[in-house]
């Protein structure tokens, strides 16, 4: 592992990268117009594109590159008992305490220890009332009655619709242990206190992998997995300084959970969580069995020995990661030295793989033939990657705008490619710009994108 840092002192701030967000349509509050919806947030044209390839990288890696993994899209709505069994509906709560005074609501683990003891309020110094245990669970009814019989809750996680599948996955593809099982989907959290931007949210997103092993290998896959957890922020080209292993104490590691390490990454606001890789053990399976009255033991066809699995489970947000990546790119980059405000340019330096636009491509001017020209060659290169066009406005402006996008290559259309089918490439980090033949041009981006190595 590299040195890692203690304090962040990149250029990003919270609020650069939510005005950012904004000013680009990656990411709005929810409900804006009546006030905002705490907690909720809508993913813009430029968010969604980056959502979506973060999850499909994410999916690529998991699936496609592994052939013992397999993937599942659950239902949010389950039965109720799941989170019964789960542990969930008894145990997934935060300590909360309320100031008397301002009324301000806070995780009591999240609060300075004298501020606790002593009862005082952190922010006005008013009195805290005593710790209440509050349940994470969005809870809701099923059909016109609102009774008991009927409760439904929003998933807080998408693992338990995996463990509840497990029996039918291995039954209807033949899966034999070790194998897995992945899934990304939304998941509900009635936080107490949601701040910092998209970081913790009440709606959000999750990834997550669910490996089944034989008890006694599961020491084995659980590193095998950090290894490969680790690697993924590699190849997305994440700042290795910023990132850090954290493993759970005695106080945080779940009673049933083995060993717990969560990938940490140093956010403008300091260290926070980015994923977790756990030990569960057999507990999952071993209590939808004891709730449902199903037997969920994995028979070994080849030994006939009959096993609960034990399960490594790797967890991360898909919308925490994706505010993790917007924090890791951002970039502020003094360019020229005309004493303006345009000496600097801000740039998301994002990998390739997961820029929302992937190339941006520019006539040099509209007129003589130029514009229809750069219109035909966007249509051509449409069909494999995500393009953008632009016209309007000094060529610079247009390079700072996709730069701010994260857009890493350009390709510009000017009097010379008219005359020789050449056009100018340019590139987002370095700002070199090379002459590409048209013919070539598909070829050479595809290359480019394969090769990225970040530079800044
Ligand atoms: P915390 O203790 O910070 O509330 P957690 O340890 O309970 O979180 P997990 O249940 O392990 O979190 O969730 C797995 C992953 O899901 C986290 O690493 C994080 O990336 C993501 N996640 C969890 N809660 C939220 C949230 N409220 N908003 C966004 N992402 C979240």
């Amino acid at each position: 592992m590299s040195d890692v840092l203690n304090e962040y002192q990149g250029p990003a701030s919270m609020d650069k990268i939510s005005s950012l967000a904004k000013r680009r349509g990656f990411i709005f509050q929810s409900s804006e117009i009546y006030g905002g919806q705490s907690g909720a947030w809508d993913y813009g044209p430029l968010g969604i594109e980056l959502k979506n390839r973060i999850m499909g990288f994410w999916w690529k890696e998991m699936t496609q590159l592994h052939d013992d993994i397999v993937g599942l899209d659950a239902a949010i709505l389950m039965h109720s008992r799941v989170w019964e069994a789960s542990g969930h509906v008894e145990n997934f709560t935060d300590p909360l305490v309320d100031c008397k005074k301002c009324k301000s609501r806070f995780r009591a683990d999240q609060i300075p220890e004298e501020n606790l003891a002593g009862k005082k309020c952190p922010d006005c110094g008013g009195e805290l009332t005593d710790v209440r245990k509050f349940n994470l669970m969005f809870k809701s009814h099923i059909g016109a009655l609102e009774d008991e019989a009927n409760i439904v809750y929003l998933r807080p996680e998408t693992a338990q619709g995996i463990y509840v599948n497990y029996k039918n996955i291995i039954q209807s593809n033949r899966m034999k242990i070790p194998f897995g099982i992945a899934q990304v989907g939304k998941a509900f959290r009635n936080e107490i206190v949601t701040k910092n931007f998209i970081f913790r949210s009440r709606e959000f997103e999750q990834m997550e992998m669910q490996f089944f092993v034989k008890p006694g290998t599961d020491e084995e896959w659980f590193n095998e997995w950090k290894k490969r957890r680790w690697a993924f922020y590699e190849k997305l080209g994440v700042k290795i300084d910023h990132l850090r292993w954290h493993q759970h104490g005695p106080d945080e590691l779940a009673h049933y959970a083995r060993d717990a390490y969560d990938i940490q990454y140093l956010f403008p606001m300091g260290w926070n969580e980015l994923e977790g890789i756990h030990n569960r053990t057999d507990y999952d399976l071993s209590r939808h069995s004891q709730f449902s009255g199903k037997d969920l033991q994995y028979i070994d066809q080849e030994t006939n020995e009959r096993y609960i699995p034990f399960i490594v489970e790797t967890s991360a947000g898909l919308t925490r990661t994706l505010l993790m990546l917007l924090c890791d790119a951002y970039d502020e980059e003094k360019v020229a030295d005309k004493g303006n405000d345009d000496d600097w340019r801000t740039v998301l330096r994002f990998h390739p793989a997961i820029a929302p636009i992937t190339v941006a491509v520019l006539p040099l001017m509209k007129k003589d033939g130029l514009a229809e020209l750069a219109e035909d060659i966007r249509n051509e290169l449409k069909e494999d990657f995500a393009t953008d066009y632009d016209q309007g406005g000094a060529i610079g402006r247009r390079y700072r705008r996709q730069d701010e996008a994260g857009t890493p290559f350009c390709v510009t259309i000017d009097y010379e490619s008219k005359d020789n089918g050449s056009v100018t490439l340019r590139f987002r980090d370095s700002m070199e710009q090379v002459r590409v033949n048209r013919a070539e041009l598909a070829e050479r981006l595809r290359k480019e994108i394969k090769g990225y190595k970040r530079i800044k």
